[in-house]
């Protein structure tokens, strides 16, 4: 056991060395005295140097040019755009307060992306105290949201640091967010309405005029029935659910799913566990492709969480080899980041054991 993780930590980081000399070779061969300089700062490199710097860093916000990423290699590697910013900074007020004093009018939009990664650990509006530190590495899409490729949250809380990265793992048709151990940061349901979907945007307890729980999901993605039920109605409220299917599972809780694209049942038709009923869509109230999944008990409305429970996806070992080398490059940008917040040595102690190569 212990062997083969020995063995799978040399083989990483034969890997990223092999990279890192790639890495090299290619700026070398280009003109640009800036690449040149940056041959020499190699990922690993930065890593280590983080607690050195972390002394002379002061800028709270760092756009960090990243040409010495460039991937040497066609794995998936993400990080080599320039497009991605490192801000790191000490939690003082709210989290959103805290990322717009660090990310400026980007600040409320990338605090919901970041909440929605530790929302899992964390009441982000109860539990963050200060003195906690952060750091993101993200980038605008072209819609003009923030995506998240790595995040830290150094937390009094949860008594120690927790660090999030986005990643595609093969066969997975969306990337999703991982711990470097290889769990997956959120939970999944349990035998679920969606399997395919890129992001739980909403929960029951987000709140509470929200009743159900969001999946955020192209349009025509396969939605099953949980339970075997019956279907008690179809489109009714077509302005606020737009297409829509209710079912009466057979334990009497009735379930909604809402803003789909097709219904595939009719009012009256029996349904099994696990029978596709529907395509997800867009319609009716609904500002992006999403499903709605709502439970209700008489006029209790139910967590579909606990009803349904959870599970958490993990990697297999050469998966994790894989995420850590995708990731090495945010992981060191990472490590600048916390380096730009305050009260860093807990923090740096903790980044150095995580990439240490004995
Ligand atoms: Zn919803």
């Amino acid at each position: 056991m212990l062997g083969s993780r020995v063995n799978k930590t040399s083989i990483l980081y034969s890997a990223l060395a092999c990279s890192l000399v790639l890495n090299g070779v290619l700026l070398l061969n280009d003109d640009s005295t800036d690449e040149l300089q940056a041959a020499s700062r190699t990922t690993a490199m930065q890593a280590a140097e983080t607690a050195e710097r972390s002394a002379t860093v002061h800028s709270a916000v760092d756009d960090v040019a990243v040409a010495e990423t460039i991937p040497a290699e066609p794995a998936p590697r993400a990080v080599s755009r320039p497009e991605w910013k490192i801000a790191g900074g000490e939690v003082n007020h709210s989290l959103a307060r805290t990322l717009q004093g660090l990310a400026g009018d980007d600040g409320d939009a990338l605090a919901s992306v970041f909440s929605r990664l530790f929302v899992w650990n964390l009441n982000m509006t109860r539990d963050l105290q200060a003195g906690d530190a952060l750091a993101v590495v993200w980038r605008k899409l072209a819609d003009g949201l923030p995506e998240i490729a790595a995040a830290a949250l150094q937390s009094s809380k949860l008594g120690g640091t927790v660090t999030t990265f986005r990643w595609q793992a093969p066969g997975d048709p969306f990337p999703s967010n991982w711990h470097l151990d290889g769990t997956e940061v959120a939970p999944r349901l349990k035998k679920g309405p969606i399997t395919d979907y890129e992001q739980i945007t909403s929960l029951l307890k987000d709140r509470p005029s929200h009743k159900g729980m969001d999946f955020k999901t192209p349009v025509g993605t396969k939605v099953t029935s949980p339970r075997a039920g019956k279907v008690t109605r179809s489109n009714w409220n077509w302005r606020a659910n737009g297409n829509c299917i209710e079912v009466r599972y057979d334990d009497g809780v009735l379930a909604k799913f809402l803003h789909l694209n097709e219904n595939l049942v009719k009012a009256g038709d029996r349904v099994s566990a696990g029978q596709v009923i529907a395509r997800t869509g867009n319609t009716g109230h609904s500002t992006a492709p999403h499903l709605h999944y709502q439970l209700d008990r008489g006029t209790k409305t139910l967590d579909p969480l606990d009803y349904h429970g959870t599970t958490r996806r993990s990697l297999d070992d050469d998966q994790v080899v894989a995420l850590r080398l995708a990731v090495a490059d945010f992981e060191a940008m990472l490590g600048d980041g916390i380096a730009a917040a305050q009260r860093l040595a807990a923090v740096v102690q903790f980044d150095r054991r995580d990439t240490a190569r004995d």
